[in-house]
């Protein structure tokens, strides 16, 4: 079947007064930077409280509709076919035609639902809804109409033109990005960190991102790794701008300067220094990280207490409740997993201890710290000035 329109259904939430032209126009962005990719001519507009996307062109409706997949805020996805209004007599057969392509076993029950946004149109609703059912009856003796539960809604829209569609394929639900902000996402190359920014950015968050790089402990591949899996976030999340520091003389210092049980906490308060005058610079209203307690010594609540001491910014941990498996199953549905689970070195696995501390306390963390005083405030100067930043597109 070839499908000329998508019909595009959001949620009420978030929708209703004077806010609602910016999540409509919100989304139409989304959707055509969802589109952008790919073969095919695309015109987005919207019109009563629904997007629509007429399609020109090379185009092919599966991509369409699993690029559609990646928009937030999109609830339901209608693929129409679109027929010029050429009388009803027309119609009707238009709607017939439609029901033995799309359904060749006529063993269903089906109802119309028709919906006039011409008002001039000859027939008005109820009358449409009849005389179509009866024709559809009429050309397939097998078929039932069930007005209560039936398997096939078939719905026609009367605008300029004719719109008939019976799926509704859902779609991710959430906000469209850019209606609640600007993050500074934690990502590193491992599963969690990826799902977390993509739960954030379906509130309607836009995001930006930060890496700590440790070359030459951490490879190249290491760092493509992470740029990979921020083009995989963008998809959904729009674009992201990649912050990546050169972390490798801080965690030498911290390494030669502080108890090792210590190093994974004290490295993180830095990395969250770090991340936060980035945020800061560029209007990120929170941090995100993939951390769930008590997955690793560094995430018991204690280390995390420890963690958040230093910031001031609110730190989003979307995963906080999450089990490994659960976050495996996101991770997998949103496509990170293959490239997250590529077996390169990670930062902070470098320098751990084989003991590290499982219940900081803030005060001894704090001492350790003091014996960084003679040169932090002058590495972590550099590693700021020296950030490399890429503008990251989806894959
Ligand atoms: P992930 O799978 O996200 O790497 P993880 O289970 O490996 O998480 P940790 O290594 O303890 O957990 O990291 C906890 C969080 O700290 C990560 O989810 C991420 O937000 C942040 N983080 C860790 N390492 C880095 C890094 N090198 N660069 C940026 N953020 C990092
Ligand atoms: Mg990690």
């Amino acid at each position: 079947m070839i499908f000329q329109t998508f019909l595009l259904k959001y949620g009420e939430i978030g929708i209703k007064g004077k806010n609602r032209h910016l999540f409509e126009d919100a989304l139409v962005r989304q959707v055509r930077y969802a589109l952008k990719g790919i073969d095919g001519e695309f015109q987005v507009h919207k019109s009563q409280a629904r997007i629509y996307v007429d399609c020109e062109g090379d185009y092919d409706s599966d991509e369409v509709i699993a690029q559609l997949k990646t928009v937030f805020g999109l609830v339901g996805i209608c693929p129409v076919v679109r027929k010029p209004d050429e009388g009803f007599e027309q119609l009707k057969k238009d709607v017939a035609a439609f029901v033995d392509e799309m359904y060749p076993d006529k063993n269903i029950t089906f109802k119309v639902e028709a919906r006039r946004s011409r008002k001039s149109y000859p027939l008005n609703s109820m009358e449409i809804n009849y005389s179509v059912g009866e024709a559809v009856l009429e050309a397939f003796p097998e078929i039932r109409v069930d007005v209560h539960k039936p398997d096939v809604m078939i719905h026609i829209e009367v605008r300029n033109e004719i719109y008939i569609y019976s799926q509704i394929i859902p779609g991710p639900g959430g906000m469209p990005v850019g209606t609640n902000g600007k993050a500074m996402l934690l990502l590193s190359g491992g599963i969690d960190s990826p799902v977390a920014g993509y739960m954030i950015a379906k509130r309607g968050v836009s995001l930006e991102a930060t890496y700590f790089h440790a070359p030459p402990y951490t490879s190249e591949r290491a760092k493509q790794k992470v740029v990979d899996l921020a083009k995989i976030v963008a998809k959904y999340a729009g674009p992201i701008k990649l912050n990546v520091v050169n972390f490798t003389d801080i965690q030498l210092y911290i390494y030669d300067q502080c108890p090792h049980d210590e190093l994974t906490i004290i490295m993180r308060r830095y990395m969250m220094k770090i991340a936060q005058h980035f945020a800061g610079e560029s209007g990120c209203l929170g941090l995100i990280t993939g951390e769930s307690i008590g997955q690793v010594a560094s995430q018991t609540m204690q280390s995390l207490a420890a963690t958040n001491e230093v910031c001031t910014l609110p730190v989003y941990r979307p995963l906080i409740g999450f089990d490994k498996q659960e976050i495996v199953e996101v991770s997998e549905r949103i496509g990170t997993y293959e490239t997250s689970i590529q077996p390169f070195e990670d930062c902070c696995t470098i320098f751990v201890a084989k003991h590290p501390v499982t219940k900081p306390n803030i005060k001894i963390i704090k001492r350790s710290e003091e014996n960084l005083a003679e040169k932090i405030d002058e590495l972590v100067k550099t590693a700021i000035e020296t950030v490399e930043v890429i503008e990251v597109r989806q894959a």
